[in-house]
């Protein structure tokens, strides 16, 4: 008997990585093949409030994809990521069939011809919404709720830069699907990924993080969202000693996470491992105290790593 499909987002995943494995998974198996949603890592915050508010349950999570079978390896779909870094351990005991993201085309090599999908859009769930539409699977309303929550996570309520058009068209039409008044159940959700009150600083500094890297120089992104920046400021300290201690150990140039606040839409860019120097060359501000203030800044992809990918090479 051949085995499922698998779907899979990145590692620390977020509402979309999630979302994604769930609704397109659910499209496979509509269409006829047999596919299995898992995930690279734990659940955060925002992402166990939005499956409980629409009954659903998280993907099976999968830390390492087993070296079992290398003459029929396990197929796998990529949803919300395609650089190596970011892909769940033992890729390569897999075989990757097909890309849907809305990233930077990385690193990405496969063995044989893929399918691959790419929209510059603010969230892979409107891409996914898409395919629906193509295919004219009807969509359950929770999955409907879970798609509409990773648009509104990825596009914080549609205030990233990254937000487009489609993406606004998809939550509409899927807020009716899922019976709820998004931009109500969208701040609830928010607040509920923004409540870091229980996080050690070893987590806050792990949050939402992605590896990027350009020749020689691997580094971290993190991301954390809040609603008052007050809470985190007051554990800077231990978190800048958590970040340069997985910095360390991880062999990385440097490592840095944005803190971000979702009402007054800017980014504190907290930093460890590199120079000054490089935060002045990518964002032409200089920084203090391990920090700079980027204002209006949310996205990590379109305002973020693309400058340190830059700083990085000159
Ligand atoms: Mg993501
Ligand atoms: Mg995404
Ligand atoms: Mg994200």
């Amino acid at each position: 008997m051949s085995r499922p499909i698998f779907v899979c987002g990145h590692k620390c995943p977020d509402t979309d990585s999630i979302a994604a494995a769930i609704a397109y998974a659910y499209l496979q198996n509509q269409i006829g093949n047999q596919a299995e949603p898992i995930r690279a890592g734990e659940l955060n915050k925002e992402t166990s409030f939005a499956l409980h508010y629409f009954g659903l349950e998280a993907p099976r999570l999968v830390e390492t994809l087993p070296a079992e079978d290398q003459a029929e390896k396990q197929k796998i779909i990529l949803v919300d990521h395609n650089e190596s870094k970011q892909c769940i351990d033992g890729i390569d005991n897999a075989q990757v069939i097909e890309v849907i993201d809305h990233h930077r085309l990385g690193d990405f090599e496969t063995e044989g011809p893929i399918s691959i999908l790419f929209r510059p859009v603010g969230c892979v769930d409107t891409i996914i919404y898409g395919l629906y539409q193509c295919h004219h699977i009807e969509i359950p309303r929770q999955i409907a709720g879970i798609m509409l929550s990773a648009i509104i996570s990825d596009t914080v309520l549609f205030r990233s830069p990254t937000t487009t058009e489609a993406d606004k068209e998809a939550v509409r039409d899927l807020a009716k699907i899922a019976e709820v008044d998004y931009e109500k159940y969208g701040m609830e959700m928010l607040k509920a990924g923004a409540d870091i009150s229980d996080y050690t600083a070893e987590k806050l500094a792990q949050n939402d993080t992605k590896e990027f890297g350009t020749g020689n120089h691997v580094f971290t992104v993190g991301q954390i969202s809040v609603m008052d920046t007050d809470p985190i400021n007051k554990k800077k300290a231990d978190i800048m000693s958590a970040l340069e201690e997985n910095r360390r150990k991880g062999g990385y140039a440097a490592s840095f996470l944005m803190v971000t606040d979702i009402l007054k839409e800017d980014t504190y860019l907290w930093y460890t491992g590199c120079e000054d120097s490089l935060l002045v060359r990518a964002f032409g501000k200089k920084p203090e105290n391990y920090s700079v203030h980027l204002p209006g800044v949310m996205s990590r992809k379109k305002q973020v790593t693309p400058f340190l990918l830059k700083a990085f090479e000159n």
